[in-house]
């Protein structure tokens, strides 16, 4: 099966890498879909996004890094996927992700959305506290692939 995971990554974490790992175990395929106007200005542009993407995916064969404007369940009929792939993290996430989830499936009944909870340790990763991190000097090693790291050392230097 194919799996849609879209998402703005900006940039990608170790929890958006372990839900890619472990949606590739689940269903064989999974296609990051790089969102490429989220609302606000993104740190990192599309093209450094997708790139990060497709260096730390760099040892999974079953990954392929697209960009995607627009709906996702455009994007998935289009990239012919069986289902959109989200990640929870905690509560906070559920109304959000459930509001997307039932709204996608009014617009595409065929379309199923699949939750993965997030590992208890990267739980509390996000991109946007990544940044914050980095932008303050902070040690970030830990949340974010090698290559992200050395993104956010240069856009903070
Ligand atoms: P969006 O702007 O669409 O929320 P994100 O890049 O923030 O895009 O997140 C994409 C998906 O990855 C979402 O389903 C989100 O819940 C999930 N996600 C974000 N951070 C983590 C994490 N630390 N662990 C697991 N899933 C995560």
């Amino acid at each position: 099966m194919r799996a849609l995971y879209p998402g703005s990554f900006d940039p990608l974490t170790l929890g958006h890498l372990d839900l890619i790992e472990r949606g590739c175990a689940l269903f064989g395929e999974v296609v990051v879909a790089v969102l490429s106007n989220p609302g606000k200005t993104p740190a990192f542009s599309l093209e450094q996004r997708l790139k990060q993407i497709k260096v730390a995916t760099n040892h999974l064969n079953c990954v392929s890094v697209i960009s995607f404007d627009g709906l996702s369940v455009s994007c998935a009929q289009q990239n012919k996927a069986d289902l959109i792939l989200r990640g929870l993290r905690a509560m906070s996430d559920f109304e959000y992700e459930l509001q997307i989830a039932h709204t996608n499936r009014s617009l595409a009944p065929d379309l199923q959305t699949i939750f993965l909870a997030t590992e208890a340790h990267h739980s509390f990763l996000s991109s946007s506290l990544v940044k914050e991190v980095a932008s303050f000097g902070g040690k970030v090693d830990h949340m974010v692939p090698e290559v992200v790291a050395e993104d956010l050392h240069r856009l903070f230097n």
